[in-house]
């Protein structure tokens, strides 16, 4: 199958090298100004390889490099890429720690407490120390090291208009499953531009109730504009159609999953979160590879998260026991 997909005459997505779904794609914009939207880590595009696709196109330089979030397969390279092309980097002002890398280690990314937690074996022994240091040496020499840091970013929120000449991004400002997460609008092209707001995204950062919000913004604004295509930061762009129904059937998913926590609790309580995991899950809402399931712990971050959903809705609460969390239903 070739990387680089035509979308409309002048727009292209190119998708990584080794596995789509760790990997981001890099979509190119060949306005009056030309852009791209998101720049891959150095494992899935190279600067090399890129420069040849673009002079295939017959692209000279970027103009404007837009960042959807600041989530490494998406933005590692924007350093190095702002450089080569003398771009403007743009992002949403929660981006500027990591592309700038102004925070340091694990500490900069949002999920690294839920790792710990979610690894309690390892994290919460006496060599916890140790562990994080090994693992932050291999981070930050094969990835945050990598790729370069941004001098200059130029933040954007809700509303505002990138202008590429002869193209206009109007950017929708969606956060969950990060805390800085642009959704792209052209409306002549009736392209909607969702970066890892996908319909199985594996990880959510901010809350169910943010999560929530943004999909339904994404809906509502495809049906007001009618939008034709979705480009996703990872795998093939969508039909806006599919991708649709495939929104619906998450929030259904997640509705479902919530109801399932009330009516385990009304039939037994307290548990814990390790203790509803395996009741939880359709099949639809992780469909996504066992690396994140394994790697990642993808589920035990989102049955976290449904848990604090719940707990701010105020229908369960919870209290510490040892080292546990114990969730009962609200009177
Ligand atoms: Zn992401």
């Amino acid at each position: 199958m070739p990387r680089l997909l035509r979308i409309r005459k002048n727009v292209f997505t190119l998708r990584p090298r080794g596995n789509e779904w760790a990997n981001a794609n890099i979509n190119i914009l060949k306005s009056r100004k030309p852009a791209i939207i998101d720049c891959g880590s150095t494992f899935g595009t190279n600067i090399n390889y890129f420069k040849k696709i673009l002079r295939s196109l017959g692209i000279q330089t970027i103009d404007k490099i837009i960042i959807s979030h600041s989530h490494i397969d998406h933005c590692q390279n924007t350093g190095l890429f702002a450089e080569q092309f003398g771009a403007e980097v743009i992002a949403h002002k929660n981006a500027i720690p990591i592309l700038k890398r102004s925070k340091q280690g694990f500490d900069a990314f949002d999920y690294w407490e839920l790792v710990e937690e979610a690894f309690p074996r390892i994290f919460h022994s006496r060599l916890n120390w140790l562990y994080r240091r090994i693992l932050l040496m291999g981070f930050n020499f094969f990835v945050y090291k990598r790729g370069g840091r941004v001098k200059n970013v130029t933040t954007v929120s809700e509303g505002d208009v990138i202008d590429l000449g002869d193209m206009n991004l109007e950017v929708l400002f969606t956060p969950g499953h990060s805390d800085d997460g642009l959704c792209l609008l052209e409306k002549k092209l009736k392209i909607l531009f969702t970066g890892d707001m996908i319909p199985w995204t594996p990880y959510i950062h901010t809350n169910i109730e943010d999560f929530r919000t943004s999909i339904l913004k994404i809906l509502k604004y495809s049906d007001e504009f009618d939008i034709k295509t979705m480009v996703r930061g990872h795998l093939r762009p969508q039909d806006a159609q599919i991708e649709k129904k495939n929104y619906r059937i998450f929030l259904r998913d997640m509705d479902v999953a919530e109801k399932r926590i009330l009516t385990l609790l009304k039939h037994k309580q307290p548990l814990t979160s390790k203790d509803m995991l395996p009741y939880i899950f359709q099949r639809t809402h992780f469909a996504h590879q066992l690396i994140y399931r394994v790697i990642m712990r993808t589920q035990q971050f989102w049955i976290a998260k449904y848990l604090q959903d719940l707990e701010h809705k105020k229908l369960i609460k919870s209290s510490k026991k040892g080292k546990k969390t114990l969730y009962y239903l609200m009177e």
